[in-house]
């Protein structure tokens, strides 16, 4: 049995999982980077070790010294979360051979999850319907350009290895496909070492549904439902909710057996993800597993009832899944809004520093999953998001307005917040109406929009508050003093 948890990781997943094993008595062991020794996943676990710099690759990434922390504090298990360390094969064999439970699949079954080509073709064995495209990798431009034109343009070509949007180009004709084969290469070479390209037929106007699946050591699965992750930006998912509003129980369940059969297909065990494109006509195509827990969970935990950490640790233990397919019901609606530290008129480019001052919201229905606290940091080195606001309500109109209310109260002073562009959304008719695709900001021209909502609100904002809001971050810069021991000039510490 799992008595201590080294969780490999940091920010709003790090203090996500210690929660989980708090409330279950399991101890918690965190690491942190030199960027992190002030962070909250640092104060909440049972003991907290310095692993090195502030980049990933000197910390979160190193696998040796996350490995040395493990056996030293007596770590029976690691939990990576997502990012860093989540999806390498290398560093599950790794606690493999050192006898310390890896939280998530087997190496080898990850390996096949994480190689896009691999996947497709163990898809096309289970008979999950795959993007169609490419049979396998292409050799070179000359070869995607004969597919490309087979299929027929747009086409979309993907790094094998590519993640998280990345490593993804999308061609319209065999003078794009040239340069975009070109820099997807250049691309995939300079982040992993390594190329391999297929072709995928691009849909249009499509969405992304995806389910949560489970699956024990003992070999059942089971589906927990769906997933709509369609409002995106640069191939990044935003916005998620679940119900989709255009699965209906009849789809549910039949793509549902699917993402079994899939999970069944690559000797998965633990909770994954797979992820299908919808597209216009309604057929689903599979795109790739996610082999780890999701950033979206949490819509999955409110509808479905389930502590999604504490079913890993329950598989990871090597105990059946305990309940049956048929035992899940859905239950109301729930929303998720990544709220990213960025700046939306500047092509999303992250705003990182001191955070002085916080309100998290909270109410009925309401969750936030974040690492802020009043005085924190937001690191430009890491993922760029803070926290989950997440809503729950009976009915779709009422976890929407309840997410609405919580967007307002949500007040995060001294970095820039995707929360003003997430109003704009969740109070479009395109939005209320369900009307969703991957291309949904740009095919409703939301940042436009959201230009004419904020003139409006400088309008109605109260010259007190904006008074306010002065005095307190003059207090705030007055208490604070530059880090003298760091080579950041951007870091600061609170005195
Ligand atoms: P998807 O891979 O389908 O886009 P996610 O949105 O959950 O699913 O994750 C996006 C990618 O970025 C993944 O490769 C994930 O591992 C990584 N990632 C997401 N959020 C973070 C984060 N906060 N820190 C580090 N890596 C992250
Ligand atoms: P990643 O590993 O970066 O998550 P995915 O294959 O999951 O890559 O694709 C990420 C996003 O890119 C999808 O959610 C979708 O918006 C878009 N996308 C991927 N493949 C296609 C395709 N064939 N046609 C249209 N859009 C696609
Ligand atoms: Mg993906």
């Amino acid at each position: 049995m799992i008595e201590k948890v080294l969780i490999a990781n940091r920010g709003e997943i790090a203090l996500r999982v210690i929660r989980t094993c708090k409330a279950l008595g399991i101890k918690t062991v965190a690491v942190y980077s030199d960027e992190d020794y002030n962070s909250m996943h640092v104060k909440q676990a049972s003991e907290a070790y310095h692993i090195g710099e502030a980049a990933p690759a000197k910390s979160y990434l190193n696998q040796e010294k996350i490995l040395d922390v493990m056996l030293s504090a007596g770590a029976d298990a690691v939990h990576p979360g997502y990012g860093f360390l989540s999806e390498n094969d290398d560093f599950a064999r790794l606690c493999e051979k050192n006898k310390i439970t890896f939280i998530g699949p087997t190496a080898d079954s990850m390996n096949l999850c994480g190689d896009k080509m691999k996947c497709k073709a163990a898809m096309l064995k289970a008979k999950v319907p795959t993007v169609p495209g490419s049979p396998g990798l292409v050799n070179d431009a000359a070869e995607a350009e004969k597919i490309a034109n087979e299929i027929g343009y747009p086409v979309m070509l993907k790094s094998v290895y590519g993640g998280g949007g990345r490593g993804i180009r999308i061609v319209n004709n065999d003078k794009e496909l040239r340069e975009g084969f070109e820099s997807v290469t250049g691309e995939s070479i300079s982040a992993v070492g390594k190329s391999a390209i297929l072709v995928e037929k691009f849909l249009e106007k499509t969405r992304h549904i995806e389910y949560q699946f489970a699956r024990d050591t003992h070999g059942n699965t089971v589906h927990i439902f769906e997933r709509e992750c369609s409002i995106q930006r640069r191939n990044q998912k935003l916005i998620e909710q679940t119900p989709s509003p255009v699965v209906d129980e009849e789809i549910r369940a039949r793509v549902g057996e699917q993402v079994c059969r899939a999970a069944d297909a690559v000797g998965y065990t633990n909770l994954g993800t797979a992820e299908f494109l919808r597209a216009d006509n309604g057929e689903f195509y599979f795109i790739e597993i996610n082999a780890r827990l999701q950033v979206e969970h949490p819509i999955t935990e409110f509808v479905s009832g389930l502590d999604l950490v504490k079913l890993q640790l329950d598989i990871a233990n090597g105990e059946p899944i305990p309940f049956k397919q048929n035992d899940l019901k859905m239950n109301g609606y729930a929303i998720e809004c990544r709220i990213n530290a960025e700046d939306t008129f500047l092509d999303f480019a992250p705003s990182t520093g001191p955070v002085p001052d916080v309100t998290i919201p909270a109410g009925p229905g309401v969750r936030c999953d974040t690492y802020l606290y009043p005085g924190c940091t937001v690191s430009p080195f890491y993922d760029s998001l803070m926290a989950k606001l997440v809503t729950w309500g009976q009915t779709f109109e009422e976890s929407r307005t309840r997410m609405l209310a919580a967007l307002n109260d949500f007040y995060i002073q001294g970095v820039e917040t995707s929360i003003p562009l997430y109003k704009t959304i969740l109070n479009s008719d395109e939005y209320k109406n369900g009307d969703l695709s991957t291309d949904f900001l740009k095919r409703y021209g939301m940042i436009d929009k959201l230009t004419d909502d904020l003139k409006k609100e400088k309008v109605e904002k109260s010259e007190a508050a904006i008074a306010a809001a002065i005095v307190h971050s003059e207090y705030f810069k007055s208490r604070i003093q530059k880090d003298s021991t760091s080579s950041y000039n951007w870091m600061y510490k609170l005195d």
